[in-house]
């Protein structure tokens, strides 16, 4: 589990996160959604270890993480610019990381090939990043992130850069991956389509603080004050 307590962020003597609570399960898909500038990155950011909470305690298992390194968290990150290495091949790119984890090589294989299947990169395993389409470097750097079999999954508007027909085939993949891993994925999009069809849990986050969280169906039928209502689009 994931537990966020009391979670403060101030950038100078500005706050920017007020205070978040939030618990995260086991398994759980967990969306945070809400309006530019919210603090949807910031919290995400707070969960990997790129950035520091002011105050508040970030706890993943039974650690408090707030002093240990983003490399140490067991997590596996996919941000909205997913830096490609230009020189290596897709194949490289997706499995570098495990190269330098000193996980051998069948096993590599074995994880290549069910990643490659799955995000369906088989065909463009040899070949860069330069020739490859917008969504096709999306699967790629989609693919580089699960293949670390990490426990926590963060994903920053993973899909924000693709044409809608691929934001709804992906849409399905990330389901279909979040099943068959079954990990603990926390999702940030300002898409409430994405939001609403991806969630176990939904939270609404509102100028720095949580305006409602509940499963998709809570949050559209159970708006709890005007805000959440007007930005999900609940009937009235
Ligand atoms: P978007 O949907 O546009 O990505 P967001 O919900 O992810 O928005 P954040 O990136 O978390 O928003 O930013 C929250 C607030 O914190 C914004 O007002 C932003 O300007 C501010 N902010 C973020 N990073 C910094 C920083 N390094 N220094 C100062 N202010 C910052
Ligand atoms: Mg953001």
């Amino acid at each position: 589990a994931i537990t966020l307590k009391n979670i403060v962020k101030s950038y100078d003597k500005t706050q920017v996160v007020k205070g978040i609570d939030l618990e995260i399960d086991d398994g759980e898909f967990v969306v945070l959604v809400g309006p530019s500038g919210c603090g949807k990155s910031t919290t995400l950011r707070m969960i990997a270890g790129l950035e520091q909470p002011t105050s508040g305690d970030i706890i993943i298992g039974d650690r408090v993480v707030n002093n240990i390194e983003p490399q140490n968290r067991n997590i596996a990150m996919v941000f909205q610019n997913y830096a490609l290495y230009p020189h290596k091949s897709v194949k490289e790119n997706i499995v570098f990381a495990l190269r330098r984890l000193k996980v051998d090589n069948d096993e590599i294989e074995r994880r290549l090939s069910e990643i490659s299947e799955m995000l369906q990169l088989e065909e463009l395993l040899e070949r860069k990043p330069a020739d490859l389409s917008g969504g096709q470097r999306q699967r790629v750097a989609m693919g580089r992130a699960i293949i670390r079999e990490a426990d926590v999954f963060l994903f920053d508007e993973p899909l924000s850069n693709l044409d809608s027909k691929l934001r709804s085939h992906m849409r399905t993949e990330i389901g279909k991956i979040h099943n068959k891993f079954g990990r603990t994925s926390v999702y940030v999009t300002h898409d409430q389509v994405e939001a609403m069809t991806l969630a176990d849990k939904v939270v609404v986050l509102h100028d720095g603080y949580i305006a409602q969280s509940g499963t998709p169906m809570e949050i559209y039928l159970n708006p709890t004050n005007i805000f959440v209502a007007q930005f999900i689009g609940s009937p009235s």
